[in-house]
């Protein structure tokens, strides 16, 4: 059953007038990193096997549809009230704590749930579908792994169209945030952070829109805007202060794209960026998602010369096996950890526990999201590498540093 017939036969519940129910859509992880050592034929198995695993947790009068490789969608008729969806959801967690057994494998498929209720989130499908997908992205940061949709953490939507041509228009704009050397005290790069002011919508904040981007696969576009952005006003700049480096975000949904890594490749040389100045940056979250695709394709990226830095390092849950596996060369601190320190003394020894493991891996260590003097010396005395933050400086746009660092 794909998507629009699922829609279909929701709206046709609906307009039947049916009473409350619930839409729970589970996400299955891990099955393409399954898929890359075992196979497409062991990976449908062991699809399979996860849909027989959720069946057996539903009722009679439940619909179970497979919308995706990794993803299903089941109806929950005549619920009493929120607190049973949140059960079944639950119970589904639990259910996949247990490996599933294909031939002679068990394998590890943690799955994250999402529900949303109708009528209280939703008269459609498709409203209540994209809320179930909000509530399921929730939840992946939860230690429950499932979650109720909540009014309050939907994002702003922003039409596709007007991404797509603010890419084809090139009306994105690439602004620079400084990073510190704390043993020299100086400026050593930038990171580049996108930045969208649309005519009609005013300022679009970037975790929106990149998230739109990854969801419709203008992330492709937006990356080789990025790319493209930063080396341009990075090795202006470069011209006049070799030793800065810059830093770009890279969303692991590119990883699959065959043609990645000769993009980056083509882009440095378009602008005549050493590759041994610039930093990928990429979310441990993300990394894990797919370990093995991940690291595969950092270590091309290794070899081609490029710096790799794990971001928002210690906000996802990550597993120190990958970790050592990771051609990584930086980690950055993520900053919940870093505004919390001067409070908090858990978050203080995490930021500890975090410099001396990235030392011990032979990893240099940014905190990012210093906001005060005091965190600086703090981060600066517990051996911190580098730190960036509104206290050291706020992202500018790329062209206005250059007529700074380059007056002409
Ligand atoms: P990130 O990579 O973790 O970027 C750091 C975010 O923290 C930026 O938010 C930055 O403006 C903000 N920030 C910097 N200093 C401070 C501080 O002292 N306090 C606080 N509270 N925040 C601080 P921004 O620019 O909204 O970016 C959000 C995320 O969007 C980024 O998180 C990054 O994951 C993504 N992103 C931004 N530009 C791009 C891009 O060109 N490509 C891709 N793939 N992702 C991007
Ligand atoms: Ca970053
Ligand atoms: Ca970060």
């Amino acid at each position: 059953m794909n998507r629009a017939e699922l829609s279909h036969r929701l709206n046709a519940r609906i307009e039947a007038g049916a009473s409350s129910f619930a839409v729970m859509l589970v996400r299955v992880q891990r099955l393409q990193e399954f898929r890359l050592v075992h196979g497409y034929e062991a990976s449908d198995a062991v699809g399979r096997a996860a849909c027989e695993r959720i069946r057996e947790l539903l009722r009679p009068q439940d619909e179970l549809d497979q919308v995706a490789e990794n993803e299903f969608i089941v109806l929950l008729p005549g619920l009493m009230n929120p607190g049973h969806a949140m059960l079944a959801a639950t119970r589904a967690v639990r259910a996949f704590e247990t490996p599933l057994l294909f031939a002679q494998h068990a394998v590890m498929t943690p799955v994250a749930v999402g529900v949303a209720l109708f009528p209280e989130h939703g008269n459609d499908a498709t409203t209540l579908l994209r809320r179930a997908e909000i509530a399921l992205r929730d939840a992946k940061r939860l230690s429950e792994r499932c979650a109720l949709y909540s009014p309050g953490t939907e994002r702003a939507m922003v039409p596709y169209e007007w991404l797509h041509d603010a890419l084809r228009t090139n009306r994105l704009e690439a602004h620079f945030e400084p990073i510190l050397d704390l043993r020299r005290n100086a400026v050593c790069g930038y990171e580049s952070l996108a930045r969208w002011h649309d005519p009609d919508g005013g300022p679009i904040r970037p975790d929106v829109f990149i998230r739109l981007a990854e969801d419709t696969g203008l992330i492709a576009e937006l990356t080789r805007w990025s790319l493209n952005a930063t080396f341009r006003h990075a090795a202006a700049i470069r011209s006049s202060e070799q030793r800065l480096r810059f830093s770009v975000n890279i969303s692991p949904r590119v990883f699959g794209q065959r043609d990645l890594v000769q993009q980056i490749t083509g882009a440095l040389a378009v602008w005549d960026m050493p590759p041994d100045a610039v930093t990928l940056e990429v979310t441990e979250s993300a990394l894990m998602e797919d370990p093995l695709t991940s690291i595969a394709m950092l270590h091309t990226l290794r070899d081609a010369g490029l710096a790799i830095s794990i971001d928002d390092f210690g906000a996802g849950y990550s597993s120190l096996a990958y970790l050592k596996q990771l051609p990584a060369t930086e980690l950055k601190i993520d900053r919940s950890f870093v505004a919390d320190m001067r409070h908090d003394l858990r978050s203080a020894r995490v930021v500890r526990a975090i410099i001396d493991l990235g030392h011990q891996l032979d990893l240099q260590v940014v905190a990012e999201g210093v906001e005060d003097a005091e965190t600086l010396e703090v981060l600066r005395a517990l051996g911190c590498d580098r730190a960036q933050g509104y206290h050291i400086g706020r992202s500018t746009p790329a062209s206005f540093l250059l007529d700074r660092v380059a007056p002409a």
